[in-house]
């Protein structure tokens, strides 16, 4: 277990239908989001413990002006390997050199569509300022851009194939994600999953997907395949129809209201924040780490008819 993915805020400037309930109301207070010397410490400790690698997550961690202070003083911790952000691009074109330029390695982006209604159906954003984000991400040249797609059956299946292509076209990866109980119980029903099987015959039927059962992007649970004839590089991320999706699990969750979270798809969190908060010692903070690691489950629930409690944007994603 050596990933940590670090949720910045719970706030998002996108509203994504899979992510944040509609009229969600759960926001946490200001003051109960850890702050950015808060979360250095966290990193300290975990680095002490063996954790690497580091992930800046949200709710949207862009929307958190601190962000590329956060970065630098997360690099500068001896033993850190590598600090990557998910975002959903919309802020990242002014952001971005300044990011890379802290120590930021890796980037993933969100781009469920390229068609300017589907993606504003998805996620009431605006589709021109996440290319101009991506354009910018390369132009810093980070060591790894990744584009990250959540499969929705009749919102964006036709969207798949222009995806393809804009990957192939920015020599970019693209991962499809299979959508996970994440906001409401109705938001994963029958009618709207798309399961990977079926997204790969989608691409299947244009080209050829040839396995690349070696190639590790980054440390997830994605399964790459080479497109023979578009170049596209295309990851599968299959939570709920891969029965061997947690085996290779290396990674905990802290949520930016300080709370560890073993697993994604557990309900089970261990608070860290008083701890942070009261103990100006590092040893508790140690212990509680040591103590989420401990009960880390084996597998997630979401296949046993899960009830989300918090949001994805809540939890980070
Ligand atoms: N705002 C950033 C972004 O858009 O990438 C970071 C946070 S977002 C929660 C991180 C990732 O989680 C995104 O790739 C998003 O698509 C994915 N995600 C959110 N809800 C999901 C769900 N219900 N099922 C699968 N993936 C989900």
């Amino acid at each position: 277990m050596d990933y940590l993915r670090i949720s910045i805020t719970d706030r998002c400037n996108e509203r994504c239908l899979y992510c944040m309930p509609e009229g969600y109301k759960g926001w946490e207070l200001q003051r109960d989001h850890l702050s950015a010397g808060e979360i250095i410490r966290v990193v300290r400790v975990a680095v002490g413990l063996g954790f690497r690698k580091f992930r800046l997550t949200g709710g949207e961690p862009l929307v958190r002006s601190d962000v590329v202070e956060m970065v630098r003083a997360m690099a500068a911790i001896p033993g850190l390997e590598c600090i990557g952000l998910s975002t959903n691009g919309t802020r990242l074109a002014p952001a971005a050199q300044s990011l890379r330029d802290a120590g930021l390695r890796t980037v993933n982006i969100s781009l469920d569509a390229l068609d300017p209604q589907i993606y504003r159906r998805i996620t009431h954003g605006d589709v021109a300022a996440v290319l101009a984000g991506i354009r910018a991400a390369v132009a810093a040249r980070f060591e790894r851009v990744k584009l990250n797609c959540v499969l929705m059956r009749g919102v964006n299946e036709q969207e798949l194939w222009p995806l393809v292509l804009f990957a192939a076209e920015h020599g970019l990866p693209l991962r499809l994600i299979e959508l996970m109980p994440l906001t409401r119980t109705d938001v994963l029903t029958e009618k709207n999953f798309l399961p990977l099987g079926e997204a790969m015959q989608i691409l299947g039927q244009r080209d050829e997907l040839i396995p690349q059962p070696d190639r590790k992007l980054g440390h997830g649970p994605a399964k790459y395949y080479l497109l023979q004839h578009t170049g596209a590089l295309v990851g599968f991320i299959g939570a709920m129809t891969n029965l061997h999706f947690c085996e290779a699990c290396n990674k905990m969750r802290l949520t930016a209201d300080g709370k560890i979270r073993p697993c994604l798809g557990n309900h089970g969190e261990i608070d860290l924040r008083a701890t942070l908060r009261d103990s100006r010692d590092d040893g508790p903070l140690r212990a509680v780490l040591q103590e989420a690691l401990r009960v880390k489950p084996l597998e997630h629930q979401f296949r046993d008819q899960y009830s989300p409690g918090r949001p994805m944007t809540a939890i980070g994603g």
